[in-house]
């Protein structure tokens, strides 16, 4: 492995994989955060991943489950949360104060990493007015988004005709995540599914007076509010 991921981004990862909304929500066993969900989301081997998820357990931030899932400890949780925090201020420093657009946002918070120290993530904070959310619509703070993951499901899970307005878009994939701001399903957007076959993973989506052919790949990562 030429360039690894931090222990911080596994966990970031593992994070994600652990609160789930739509995509990864456990099913049939099928989407525990096992090392192969782990690599595939960080785009490293297999073998890589088994390696790190071997030391986070030597350290004590995860547990293994009767799957062999990664769990994380109330170490593992706290310094997870941690982590998201810090990535979705720093992306919000990155838009609103250094002019960067929402999608290359993420990209350039991962760079970042842990340049800044808490003290200065608090800074930057209260500098930026406390924001609620990062430019993908994902809360600042973690009990929030835990809180409000109940309110809101993939695209790929709502009935043709179904109203709803997207509230946070996944953002693990660069390329995914620029095509959302290209095709204009951003946060705050307002849509209407038009037709949905998961079988051929084809979704149409109405999206003021046109329409957006979304592949399944993109239904499972717009996370969204239902109307009414
Ligand atoms: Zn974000």
């Amino acid at each position: 492995m030429a360039q690894g991921h931090s222990i911080d981004e596994y966990l970031e990862t593992i994070y994600f994989l652990a609160f789930p909304i739509g995509e990864y929500t456990p099913k049939a066993g099928g989407a525990l955060p096992l090392a192969s969900r782990v690599a595939e989301m960080l785009r490293v081997s297999r073998a890589s991943a088994g390696e790190m998820l071997k030391r986070l357990e030597a350290e004590g931030l995860i547990e293994r489950g009767e799957h062999k899932e990664a769990l994380l400890t109330a170490t593992g949780r706290e310094r997870a949360e941690r982590v998201v925090r810090r990535h979705r201020i720093i992306e919000r420093l990155l838009t609103d104060f250094m002019g960067y657009t929402a999608a290359e946002a993420h990209v350039h918070a991962d760079e970042l990493g842990d340049t800044f120290t808490d003290e200065m993530i608090e800074r930057i904070d209260v500098r930026l007015g406390e924001p609620e959310r990062c430019p993908h619509g994902w809360p600042v703070d973690p009990a929030v988004e835990q809180a409000e993951n109940h309110e809101l499901a993939p695209l790929s899970e709502l009935e043709p005709g179904a109203r709803a307005t997207i509230v946070r878009l996944a953002e693990h994939d660069g390329d995914l995540l620029h095509w959302f701001y290209d095709q204009g399903l951003e946060p705050g957007a307002e849509i209407r599914l038009e037709s949905a076959e998961p079988a051929a993973g084809q979704f149409t989506v109405r999206l003021n007076s046109s329409t957006r052919a979304v592949g399944e790949r993109a239904a499972a990562g717009l996370f969204v509010r239902r109307a009414g």
